[in-house]
């Protein structure tokens, strides 16, 4: 789940954005537990850190909106938290639908400018699915596309949403994909689109994308539709193993989805928002309101996207450590959630983790 920042300035402040080291030598991390299930699975991951000695200290802070100027704002104590300690794990938010608050989560990656949402899809041993060695990677525009927010009514029964695809926003990820691709490895990037269709939004994109190709000789570059792509994804997978797929917001959060679904499902898939100054961790789930305060819920997505954080802030032996126990309670199946056939409750499938660390 290796996940590494780009762009990050040299010096001092490389090691500052992949974490805050106090005199103590423990990185503080803002927590933010978030809505539904949030709870129950940030407890799992706080006591399997503590049980694997990992050097944090967790920095809970309350997201819970608030008015301010007549608009809705992230408390100013958890923008100053993530300010501070460069880094973040965070659970899911509940957003209302069709009216009420803006998306908390857009909100947060907004605020922060965490461009780029790194989502990998990889198969765990011994959880079987369809498909075994499923192992590739989304990275999707986290910023603009249909999720700028930029609706209105044009007359009564007329709606508009508008799509946005800037240079400067589409260049930024693109180049993201491409050292990604480079540092871990993957040899090709692969830009999901519709240009057929969006010619001005999607073309956009595509053709950055073939200009930002070029400043990376060795990464193999190519482009596919979007629905091609789905077809492909759900019939054969395994080609998209040695691709980086990099694609604008709303097709990203679609097609994570489809492949969070070739590789178990949703408890099992983790993300992390990345920016030039602070990255933000987070499972790609929801709040789960359905099985929220029954302690039915699966904490291993959040827990991954922990490993991924960790990773990301260099604490790499303390990743594999975590990342080796949670695969061997996976591949055991003794102690496995519902949602994977199991009849664990969170704290018992925790408690089988921490027994192998
Ligand atoms: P969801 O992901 O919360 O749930 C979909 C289904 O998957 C449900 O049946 C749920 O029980 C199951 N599920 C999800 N996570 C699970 C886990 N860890 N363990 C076991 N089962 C799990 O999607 P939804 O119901 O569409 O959304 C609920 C709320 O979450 C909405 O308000 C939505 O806006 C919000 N949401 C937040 C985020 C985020 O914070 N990044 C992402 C998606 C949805």
């Amino acid at each position: 789940f290796q996940c590494r920042g780009y762009a990050t300035p040299q010096g001092d402040k490389v090691a500052k954005f992949k974490g805050q080291k106090g005199s103590d030598g423990k990185y503080t991390v803002t927590l933010i537990e978030g809505d539904g299930i949030g709870p129950e699975i940030a407890q799992s991951v706080k006591d399997i850190y503590s049980a694997a000695n990992v050097p944090i200290k967790w920095e809970p802070v309350d997201v819970t909106p608030t008015l301010k100027d007549g608009k809705t704002v992230i408390p100013d104590e958890a923008i100053d938290s993530v300010t501070r300690n460069y880094v973040a794990l965070k659970g899911p938010l509940a957003t209302p639908v069709g009216k009420g608050h803006v998306s908390l989560n857009l909100t947060l990656r907004r605020t922060f400018n965490l461009f780029a949402n790194v989502r990998p899809c990889k198969s765990i041993a011994g959880y079987k699915t369809p498909y075994d060695n499923v192992n590739t990677v989304l990275i999707r525009e986290n910023t603009e596309g249909e999720y700028s927010g930029i609706e209105h009514v044009v007359v009564d029964g007329v709606v508009q949403s508008i799509k946005l695809i800037t240079r400067e926003a589409s260049e930024r990820v693109l180049r993201f994909a491409f050292q990604y691709a480079q540092d871990v490895g993957k040899p090709k990037v692969r830009v999901v689109h519709k240009a057929t269709i969006m010619k001005m939004s999607d073309g956009l994109f595509l053709n950055l994308a073939r200009d930002i190709a070029k400043e990376y000789p060795n990464v193999e570059f190519d482009a596919e539709m979007l629905d091609n792509t789905c077809l492909k994804m759900v019939t054969d997978p395994l080609p998209y193993n040695d691709k980086v797929l990099v694609m604008p917001n709303l097709y990203g959060d679609i097609l994570s989805d489809l492949c969070a679904g070739l590789i178990g499902g949703l408890g099992l898939t983790p993300s992390g928002n990345i920016g030039d100054e602070c990255s933000i961790f987070e499972a790609v789930h929801g709040s789960a309101p359905d099985i929220a305060g029954k302690g039915l819920a699966n904490p291993t997505a959040l827990l991954l996207s922990s490993i991924m954080m960790l990773q990301h802030m260099g604490l790499t032996q303390h990743a594999s450590n975590i990342e080796q126990a949670i695969f061997a309670t996976l591949a055991e199946g003794k102690a496995l959630t519902g949602d994977l056939g199991g009849k664990a409750k969170t704290h018992e499938y925790a408690a089988a983790i921490i027994s192998k660390l």
